[in-house]
């Protein structure tokens, strides 16, 4: 929204010109029969004027690192030019649609998306709601990915709610425009008769929750909860990058996806009634929340600009995703939601999981980062299980690692927090861009002042974790029969500083 200068004209103003420069793309999304489980899609586009033009649908949608069927779900593809008559095509690849457009200044194309997967990464219709996992529905033109596009849909007659975190266009009914592609694709869309929890600021800006078929539970006691949560996690980063947030809860299911401004996530809030369900709901938003931070702006290089045709591997999703499950039993804790002991006996069971599985002897974490592309939709089976771990499986232990090494060697004047304020600043803010793992090392190196070729050893090799010292240097120890934690009595005085400090 750089383009919004002459504010004196006030808002209005600045919306019609502001949209006026979106014209280009234009969806149109229509469901005239739910109960079939298809959306019709018109797409028209301006002003591209190429002798054959080729339609893309991504293969996959970032934050769910598997090859999915998006473009076997197309089917019904026409197009026409600006005068409606016919245009050839022929599908080039599994997701491309090459269109012999013969230079027309405008082209339409139509086409429809069968829509039967209940799933946060998926496209779902019916006669209650609909959900769009937008990689799977928007076609760009090829090399057209950085070009703004507005999205208009007709809901079912009825239907009365979008949650979305896609920016509206004031005044025109159900319409919404996105940048770029990148901001579509990673803008999913519920649409029914939805329910809002109430909102709340953080630092002046909204944050909602919208869900399909919540159960019965304290929505203000959930909401208030949640406002503590967002100012835990971005207190410690310091800077909230978004306008507006939205949670949004698509029913019964498992999952969740994080968005830069937003999160999909399999939600009832039936657990919300006892308190170990609660907790497990509020580390589940933590962790998808926290990650608009951790995945979506501090990134490795590899995710962001996507390769929507491939799929985009890392080896560092041991920090995308581990260390976000790491934040999550923190920032629950910082929030107040947990006492030190359930966020300690969280930290166990994590640990406890991670080192009675056999995979930890035969895959490194950077493998795993990499390797997860192969697991399939289901996740890893038969004996990949047993020769496999998941890039999430060590990361809590990882976080606590590097986060204790950063302490210990500082003096307890710098920590892992500081890391991560660091990589965002440097790399998301300055420099607009994810970082190498040669970066994220010398960055981490640089900050603790020491080599950390010890603690990079737990990523890339299959070393034991030595506990002793490490978890030393907060005032812990670890049973390695039974992984449970404890506070040392004489830990020392900058260990219980440490200590102090972690668990504040
Ligand atoms: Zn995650």
């Amino acid at each position: 929204m750089k383009k919004i200068v002459a504010l004196v004209f006030g808002s209005l103003l600045v919306v019609a010109v502001t949209y006026a420069q979106y014209p280009a793309l234009r969806f149109v999304v229509s469901m005239p029969e739910p109960s079939n489980n298809v959306y019709n899609i018109v797409f028209n586009c301006e002003g591209l004027k190429e002798d054959s033009l080729v339609f893309k649908m991504p293969v996959w949608t970032p934050g769910y690192y598997q090859v999915m069927n998006y473009p076997e779900q197309v089917s019904d593809f026409t197009a026409v030019n600006q005068k409606g008559e016919q245009l050839q095509w022929k599908k080039s690849s599994v997701n491309s649609w090459v269109v012999m457009a013969a230079n027309a200044t405008g082209i339409t194309i139509n086409y429809q998306v069968k829509a039967t997967r209940n799933f946060v990464a998926g496209n779902y219709l019916d006669s209650t709601r609909g959900y769009i996992s937008p990689a799977g529905l928007f076609m760009h033109p090829e090399g057209k990915i950085n070009t703004p596009v507005v999205v208009r849909l007709e809901p079912r007659a009825g239907w009365n709610s979008v949650a979305t975190g896609l920016e509206t266009i004031p005044g025109k009914a159900y319409t919404y425009r996105a940048k770029d592609y990148d901001v579509l694709y990673d803008s999913p869309i519920l649409i029914g008769n939805l329910e809002s929890f109430p909102a709340f600021k953080v630092k002046g800006v909204p944050h909602e929750f919208m869900a399909y078929k919540a159960a019965d539970f304290d929505r203000n006691q959930l909401m208030t909860d949640l406002q503590k949560i967002i100012v835990a996690a971005s207190g410690i980063i310091g800077d909230i990058p978004y306008n507006r947030y939205v949670f949004i809860g698509i029913g019964p299911g498992g999952g969740g996806i994080e968005h830069l401004n937003s999160s999909s996530v399999a939600f009832t809030g039936k657990e919300l009634n006892e308190r170990a369900g609660r907790i497990r709901i509020y580390n589940f938003l933590a962790h998808e929340y926290f990650h608009h931070y951790n995945v979506k702006r501090i990134r490795p290089i590899e995710l962001g600009p996507f390769d929507y045709d491939k799929g985009s591997r890392t080896r560092m999703l041991w920090l995308s995703e581990g260390l976000t499950v790491y934040y999550e039993y923190l920032v629950l804790r910082r929030a107040g939601l947990t006492t030190e002991d359930e966020m300690l006996q969280e930290f166990s069971k994590s640990i406890k999981n991670y080192e009675t599985k056999p995979g930890r002897q035969h895959q490194t974490p950077a493998d795993a980062s990499w390797n997860t592309w192969e697991d399939g939709p289901f996740g890893r089976t038969a004996d990949k299980l047993n020769k496999t771990i998941s890039p999430y499986d060590k990361g809590p232990l990882l976080g606590m690692l590097l986060d204790f090494r950063i302490r210990h060697d500082t003096k307890n004047k710098k920590s892992l927090d500081d890391l991560m304020r660091l990589l965002y600043q440097k790399y998301y803010k300055k420099l607009n861009r994810g970082f190498t793992e040669d970066e994220f090392r010398k960055d981490a190196e640089k900050l603790a002042g020491t080599n950390l070729q010890d603690f990079f050893d737990y990523i890339y090799t299959l070393k034991p974790v030595d506990y002793t010292t490490y978890f030393g240097y907060a005032g812990l120890s670890v049973d390695t029969s039974t992984y449970s934690i404890s506070r040392k009595t004489d830990p020392g005085q900058l260990p219980a500083a440490i200590l102090r400090d972690w668990m504040k």
